[in-house]
């Protein structure tokens, strides 16, 4: 499942491709995909230009603007002015270019959400760029074989597909897709105001590399928790964008056990799994994620932290820290339990519980 720095990796990839481009078609091959009814996620994207990416936690958030038309005019106006069209004939009058009126391009935002094996392709003539669940072995070979092409097609597993329109490219428009794959179908796309955008974004905790995420943040949100450490660190209402790799690779860092309740953390292990999880979530952005591939401007850029996971999918290997001296027949090895319904890796020498 993509997580913060997976999600943080497409969404830097897709910014230099797709802003500035307009939504010139939907395809809707899975209607359920869209968590509102096809006609009013058509009506509020197409025509409209994709003006910035953000993220919050694994959730994808596309500014959309529409540029004025005579369906959907939008106004702001000084005080006086708005005061006199709730009231006055100007709300009826006829608009006038030479009017004091501003117009205001009106915003939306796109949320994508590609939960467990949810996927992105942008693809045009020159560029394309890949994120979310991992491509099969067999696709990312094909694909470093330079057959690219391949995948700037739907394939079986691609159920929405964007159009788009270049308009700042100085020639004439440049087509290029939008593709949203999803082998399982639990991803999710939304078209929501500013107002929405606003709730949704109050509904997530604290999240590493944003300024809430301090020591003290830190501290407030094991206080009084019961619940595992590594299920708290999993509830994207208390600490946004970790997922199940990020969470073993923090706790295997900072020595604790997955399962120690995570009001019983002393004071020295709270500031070691918070130290833990700056830093690998920000190694991890750095090195463009673990679980998928990235693939820009056919350079083959791709994930990296994967040769960096110390826990994460080691079940009956050796312990990296345990068996430092010891590289043969080393006894200490790390085992696989489930923990909040999660596969969960972990050495039970250097995470006592
Ligand atoms: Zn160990």
């Amino acid at each position: 499942m993509p997580e913060l720095p997976e999600v943080e990796t497409i969404k830097r990839g897709l910014q230099k491709q797709i802003v500035g481009k307009t939504i010139e078609k939907i395809v809707i091959k899975k209607p359920n995909l869209i968590k509102q009814s096809q006609a009013s996620f058509r009506r509020e994207l197409v025509g409209a230009t994709f003006s910035n990416i953000d993220r919050i936690g694994k959730l994808l958030i596309f500014t959309v603007t529409r540029s004025r038309t005579d369906a959907d005019l939008t106004w702001i106006n000084t005080d006086s002015i708005q005061s006199k069209i709730k009231n006055s004939r100007l709300k009826h009058s006829n608009f006038n270019q030479n009017s004091k009126f501003k117009l205001q391009n009106s915003q939306l935002y796109l949320l994508i959400h590609l939960k467990m094996t949810g996927q992105l392709v942008y693809c045009d003539e020159e560029n394309f760029v890949a994120g979310g669940h991992a491509n099969s072995k067999k696709e990312e070979e094909e694909f470093l074989r330079g057959k690219k092409q391949e995948f700037c097609k739907p394939g079986r597993f691609t159920h929405i597909i964007f159009q788009l329109k270049d308009q700042h490219r100085g020639k004439a428009s440049v087509l290029s897709k939008l593709f949203f794959n999803d082998l399982r179908q639990f991803g999710a796309l939304r078209v929501v105001n500013q107002e929405e955008l606003r709730e949704i974004k109050n509904k997530y905790g604290i999240e590493p590399g944003r300024p809430n995420f301090t020591l003290a943040n830190f501290k407030k949100a094991l206080q009084n928790r019961k619940t595992t450490i590594k299920a708290l660190l999993l509830n994207q209402s208390i600490i946004s964008g970790l997922g199940n790799i990020y969470v073993d690779e923090s706790l295997f860092a900072s020595k604790i056990h997955p399962q120690r309740k995570a009001n019983t953390l002393t004071a020295n292990e709270q500031k070691r799994l918070f130290n833990a999880i700056k830093r690998i979530i920000k190694l991890a952005i750095e090195n463009n994620g673990t679980t998928f591939s990235d693939f820009v401007d056919s350079k083959g850029e791709r994930g990296n932290f994967k040769q960096k996971l110390k826990v994460y999918g080691r079940k009956g290997q050796p312990c990296l820290r345990c068996c430092k001296k010891q590289k043969t027949n080393c006894p200490y090895l790390i085992q696989k339990i489930k923990v909040a319904g999660r596969g969960t890796y972990f050495c039970p020498r250097c995470q006592k519980i």
